[in-house]
């Protein structure tokens, strides 16, 4: 049985352990379909992996392997982007109007024209590569990483000293940004909702929040079963489309009983209208509520019963975070990258020991050239 008696989302008493000869820490709301780690992971036990080696897990070295980090790296936050772009007159392209100071057309999208660049911050940036690929779209780009090595790929460029060693809590911005990310950090926060409240503080109204993590609904995830490459123990949350909308809007709501929870309470069903809000269509299937995209994205679960449209689709949460979508995110690899994870840490014998091999064996610039964006995990997109 697991130490937990209710779901921190939806307060329903329906955990049960997602495998039942796997992975013994990891649990399953069978109401909402959030995934947690319980118990969770201890401070030391996070301090261990977040250690002075972390970022070299995912390949990163001085040099070509470097280059080529930041590259895949700068490629996949592009991407995401884009994606934010179509929600408000973002700069498409370096030379694009708005681009490098130049004046923003009127707005044709959603949000205001702005005669200044845009302002971004990423959370967690980690070595810092994202900026770079904001700066190149137009941003006049941020960045926080509480960890040692945060923004360790900007040495010796423009962009040296725009990333603040600070947690979001203690951070204070002199002006609020226009978009806010968080790529690969919700999953790794010991709360959620506290992590978007204090992000959605520094988004000025009107402006985006972009959250990007992994989709434990998503075909790699059901395929792969205790083997999918993402539950380990840095991972703290599992979100599908649905519970990531869920917390999102969540985590806007002011409410006593939260604060000492972690997690709000959602009334049971609202899932279903998050998943409605975020362009997913709500697909009962059994007793559990699963969701397939209406938008022409690949679906994350197709079901026998449509439930249709059901009411609060488009509303917007006044004052708070609107979540206006969940797609599909498209990331960039090499292989150095997704070998050197599954090298340290995947949950596969096999995948471990061909990833070890192909390290050793593949010419250098093999190993380090980038791959065709794949689908992996998913973009949330939610305006203050
Ligand atoms: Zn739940």
């Amino acid at each position: 049985m697991t130490d937990r008696r209710t779901c921190p989302l939806c307060r329903a008493g329906m955990l049960v352990r997602m495998f039942p000869d796997a992975h013994d820490w990891l649990v399953r709301c069978r109401a909402c379909g959030l995934g947690l780690a319980d118990p969770q992971p201890t401070d030391a036990e996070l301090a261990a992996i977040y250690d002075a080696d972390y970022y070299q897990q995912f390949g990163y070295a001085a040099g070509p392997a470097a280059e080529a980090l930041a590259r895949i790296k700068r490629a996949t936050y592009a991407r995401m982007l884009r994606q934010a772009g179509r929600w408000r007159d973002l700069p498409a392209r370096p030379g694009a109007p708005g681009a490098r100071g130049q004046s923003l057309p009127r707005s044709r999208q959603v949000g205001m024209a702005l005669q200044r660049r845009p302002r971004l911050l990423d959370v967690g940036c980690g070595l810092g590569y994202s900026l770079a690929a904001a700066r190149d779209r137009g941003w006049d780009a941020f960045g926080l990483e509480p960890h040692a090595m945060g923004g360790r790929g900007l040495e010796g460029t423009p962009l040296a000293g725009r990333v603040a060693h600070a947690t979001l809590e203690d951070y204070r911005p002199p002006e609020p940004f226009d978009l806010v990310s968080l790529v690969d950090v919700i999953e790794h926060v010991r709360d959620p909702l506290a992590t978007i409240r204090q992000a959605a503080r520094l988004i000025r109204p009107g402006g985006l929040l972009l959250l990007a993590t992994n989709n434990v609904q998503s075909r790699q995830a059901r395929r792969l079963g205790p083997r999918w490459v993402h539950f380990h123990r840095a991972h703290l949350w599992y979100f599908s489309p649905a519970t990531l909308a869920a917390v999102a809007r969540a985590g806007q709501e002011d409410s006593a009983d939260r604060r000492d929870a972690g997690l709000k309470p959602v009334p049971h069903g609202q899932d279903a209208h998050a998943a409605c809000d975020a362009g997913w269509k709500p697909v009962m299937q059994g007793r559990d509520t699963h969701v397939a995209c209406d938008a022409g994205l690949p679906p994350v679960v197709r079901g026998q019963v449509d439930c249709g449209d059901l009411p609060g689709r488009d509303a917007h949460v006044a004052g708070g975070l609107g979540v206006l979508r969940v797609e599909q995110a498209w990331r960039v690899y090499n292989l150095q990258y997704v070998a050197s994870i599954l090298a340290g840490g995947g949950n596969f014998g096999l995948a471990r020991r061909l990833a070890r091999l192909s390290l050793r064996l593949t010419p250098r610039p093999l190993r380090l050239a980038s791959w065709p964006p794949l689908p992996e995990g998913m973009v949330l997109l939610a305006r203050r």
